[in-house]
């Protein structure tokens, strides 16, 4: 067997593309209690493992049973250790561990362009704070999250961080659509869709917490107070109790506007990570979203805290919130992730697009094309995403003994014709329509392009009818003004 290894130099920052030759002994697998079948293999011109050493093996595959991936190595000797009830075959196939999108608002998806071309503060409270509050209730997440979950299953999404309302809704949704995802109640002190202000989000957060902790692998609930402009630092430090007190990590928007971190500065006399750090909120795991603004003194703090950092190009892009400076924060030891934020302002939720223009991005504003290499980025949504969200020693990358969590990517398409790195492909040419077949902890969500688990025509009718109700709304009161 052939097998690629990528090796690391030093750091993330120095990662070589470099072959080192055949590499004996490549299947590892994990012995079986009998010889029953296993539940699946799926096979791929390339298996990319993401693993600590980036080994790529040439004519791969990976074995999955009980939702757990028990062998990866050469395709002929998988074939002949075990029989499966399903085979993903692998011709022009790459397998790869599920995308990570470390930082969403699933059900924003319904708010798709009702908004767009406006500055941050200006768009959250002269457009989307007003239509959530009279727009978003259970049956708007309902149908949102679906649709989220359609689109991220579609292009290979198999985890995602969400920070919305009606976080019961968003479990019962993902728990059906089979995806995992970590889903945070959300704490604001302003009248939201299910809260009165900053007490009442964390005593229902409370709740929804103590409901699902434990009752679902998939599924892990945790608190996600808004920021540090929508809630007072003693506030930040009650929902940070509530969290160490439950065991749950927090995801919270973090240093995202020159306006935030001013705010913070006329406020407390501090940035904004400062402040996080004054008032103990780093004592707990944090999942800190965007991170444009950090100043020299707040990184080491993030990378002492192991915050792990969720950068979203194309949202801060979209709403020129600014350059976060990832390679800064990835230099210190930082773990940084990626994440897609809302589609109110991205507009979708194409991992690859936030691979690709990750790269460019940071190449651009360094004017170094050597920053952020293909390796590193899919590192940023597949290994060291789930690590930034507290799960890497489950998902991440296809290992022994993790969840079964593989997307299977078609090389097939005009624009993969020649392939000369797999990797490079990957993050530089890949978009969602290529991704062919989606397993989310052993379950296949989708197949050769066709959900499983989502009645798309159902979602797709809702969907449409809601939009309709709210695009009617908006053109009264246009009309009105
Ligand atoms: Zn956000």
């Amino acid at each position: 067997m052939t097998t690629i290894r990528y090796c690391f130099l030093i750091t993330f920052l120095s990662i070589c593309l470099l072959a080192c030759g055949p590499k004996q002994d490549d299947t590892s697998t994990l012995p079986l209690e009998d010889d029953d079948a296993i539940d699946l293999i799926i096979v791929g011109d390339h298996v990319v493992t993401m693993n600590v050493d980036l080994d790529v093996i040439e004519n791969g595959a990976v074995a999955i049973d009980q939702g757990v991936i028990v062998a990866v190595g050469n395709a002929d000797e998988i074939r002949a250790t075990y029989s499966a009830r399903e085979t993903l075959s692998g011709g022009d196939r790459i397998v790869m561990p599920g995308l990570v999108n470390g930082h969403s608002h699933a059900a924003m998806t319904l708010l798709r362009g009702v908004a767009d071309d406006l500055a941050l503060m200006d768009w959250l409270n002269n457009y989307i704070f007003p239509a959530e509050v009279e727009f978003v209730d259970s049956e708007f997440v309902r149908i949102g999250t679906e649709l989220a979950c359609w689109e991220m299953i579609r292009g290979g999404t198999t985890t995602f961080v969400d920070m919305y309302y009606y976080p019961d809704v968003v479990a019962e949704v993902v728990e059906q659509c089979g995806m995992r995802a970590l889903i945070s109640a959300t704490v604001i002190d302003q009248r939201s869709p299910d809260a009165e202000g900053a007490d009442d989000s964390v005593s229902k957060g409370v709740a929804f917490i103590e409901r699902w902790k434990g009752r679902h692998s998939r599924i892990s609930p945790i608190f996600g107070p808004h920021a540090n402009y929508t809630l007072n630092a003693e506030q930040l430090a009650a929902t940070r109790r509530a969290a160490l007190e439950l065991g749950v990590p927090i995801s919270i928007h973090v240093s995202e506007s020159p306006f935030e971190v001013q705010y913070s500065k006329d406020t407390y006399g501090m940035t904004s990570i400062a402040l996080y750090e004054s008032i103990g909120f780093f004592e707990g795991p944090t999942i800190a979203a965007h991170v444009v603004w950090p100043t020299e003194d707040e990184i080491p703090i993030l990378a002492e805290r192991k915050v792990g950092v969720i950068h979203n190009p194309t949202s801060n892009m979209k709403i020129a919130s600014g350059i976060s400076p990832v390679t800064a924060m990835l230099a210190a030891g930082v773990r940084v992730g990626l994440g897609t934020d809302g589609a109110a302002s991205n507009n979708d939720l194409d991992m690859w697009e936030e691979m690709r223009l990750a790269s460019f991005l940071q190449k651009v504003d360094r004017m170094n094309p050597e920053v952020l290499p293909a390796i590193t980025v899919l590192s940023m949504a597949t290994s060291g995403g789930a690590a930034a969200i507290g799960l890497g020693d489950s998902i991440g990358s296809l290992e022994v003994g993790k969840r079964a969590d593989v997307i299977q990517v078609a090389f097939d398409d005009v624009h993969h014709v020649p392939t000369y790195d797999v990797v490079s492909h990957l993050v530089y040419v890949s978009d969602e329509q290529d991704v062919a077949s989606v397993v989310v902890d052993g379950t296949v969500l989708m197949r050769e392009g066709v959900m499983e688990t989502i009645d798309t025509t159902r979602v797709a009718r809702e969907a449409s009818a809601l939009a309709a109700q709210i695009q009617s709304t908006l053109e009264q009161r246009n009309k009105t003004r």
